[in-house]
């Protein structure tokens, strides 16, 4: 809706003009007379869908012929499972690097299935938090892989940089900054992301895995979440979250036509840097995060007087701007600020912010 911007960490908005193809297109696509929802997946039409939407993927990201792409059910925490079962082959262990809230869960999970490391890499100062850079991690030559969350959705730190890791294998769980800026696949092993943020609808996860990782989950593994079999089965061993996956095409295209990850990079650090400077000048509002490692997607930020709280979540509002408040962890703001988020929006918040600012000083 115009002049409403939602500011959820996710599911996340989607670019109006996703939204307006897939209502226009609701329920006769490309004249097959039915919704894609209600096609068949094995249907010529929806294979045609789903290969294009891969292919377009694979373009953005220049992901290399030697990974897999799979789309696969059960969101980020499905793959805290998955990862493990996959990839962690009895005898060994597995470095987690926790640098917040979700970090810490996907080594909990993983904790059920085999030895991991645990790696905590926060740093708490007096006025600010940070994380220790890759170049101090110090990590398991022998590790079957080191699992990282480059951008923690609730803590609003981003790691930038990627650890030597000596061939061990790199995961990383992307499901809040993937497709946000240009990253170098060949340096992972795989990474998934849950589709609600950047990608389309909840229900959807995806993964990008190195072939080689293929073919060794353990015994036990549901079938459903054994990558090889994804694979083999071109992510349709059984009936894929279809409309999420139609979903997730438009938005590629749409990304595709704006002029690609490097282009919406630009715009994302446009947005942010916006916000944050505004932030920080404000004496009203603060982010504790250092500068160098702050998320350029979800920005936590608090009011110095925090008995404003409710009445600054009513008032943004009134203003058409939704879902400001923090995650339940920590309290505050947080604005997120994805690939869909116009930088109108971003405007209209610290418009908003301003003048809240200047009428409760
Ligand atoms: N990882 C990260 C970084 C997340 O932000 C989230 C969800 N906010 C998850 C994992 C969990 O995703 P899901 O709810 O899809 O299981």
């Amino acid at each position: 809706m115009s002049g409403i911007f939602n500011f959820c960490a996710g599911p996340a908005m989607l670019p109006a003009e996703v939204m307006t193809k897939a209502q226009q297109e609701f329920i006769n696509w490309q004249d097959t007379g039915c919704s894609v929802m209600e096609l068949s997946h094995r249907s010529k039409e929806f294979v045609a869908l789903a290969s294009q939407a891969e292919a377009d993927l694979r373009h953005l990201l220049n992901i290399p012929e030697n990974y897999k792409v799979l789309f696969c059910h059960g969101g980020g925490r499905g793959q805290f499972s998955a990862v493990p079962l996959n990839l962690l082959k009895p005898r060994q262990s597995a470095d987690y690097i926790v640098s917040g809230s979700w970090s810490k869960a996907a080594a909990k999970e993983a904790a059920q299935y085999g030895e991991i490391n645990i790696l905590d890499i926060t740093r708490e100062g007096e006025n600010n938090k940070s994380v220790l850079p890759p170049q101090e991690w110090t990590l398991n030559k022998y590790a079957a892989y080191i699992h990282y969350c480059p951008n923690e959705t609730v803590d609003g730190i981003e790691i930038f940089d990627l650890p030597k890791s000596h061939g061990v294998p790199i995961v990383a769980d992307m499901s809040s900054t993937i497709l946000s800026h240009e990253i170098d696949v060949t340096r992972y092993g795989l990474i998934y992301a849950g589709a609600q943020k950047n990608i389309g609808p909840s229900g959807l996860t995806l993964v990008i895995v190195r072939e080689d990782l293929l073919g060794h989950a353990a015994k036990g593994t549901p079938a459903i979440m054994n990558y090889q079999l994804l694979a083999e089965n071109g992510s349709m061993y059984n009936t894929p979250p279809t409309y999420a996956w139609y979903l997730a095409g438009l938005v590629f295209q749409w990304l595709r036509e704006l002029g690609g990850v490097a282009e919406i990079a630009r715009r994302n650090q446009e947005k942010a840097q916006l916000l944050y400077q505004y932030i920080d000048n404000s004496g009203f509002y603060y982010n504790n995060v250092v500068t160098g490692q702050r998320s350029l997607m979800n920005v936590p930020f608090w009011l110095t007087d925090e008995s404003l709280n409710a009445l600054f979540l009513t008032e943004a509002e009134k203003h058409g701007l939704l879902a400001l408040k923090g995650h339940r962890m920590v309290g505050g703001m947080r604005a997120s600020i994805y690939n869909a988020m116009p930088l109108a929006g971003v405007k209209a918040l610290v418009a908003f912010m301003d003048k809240f600012a200047s009428e409760h000083s």
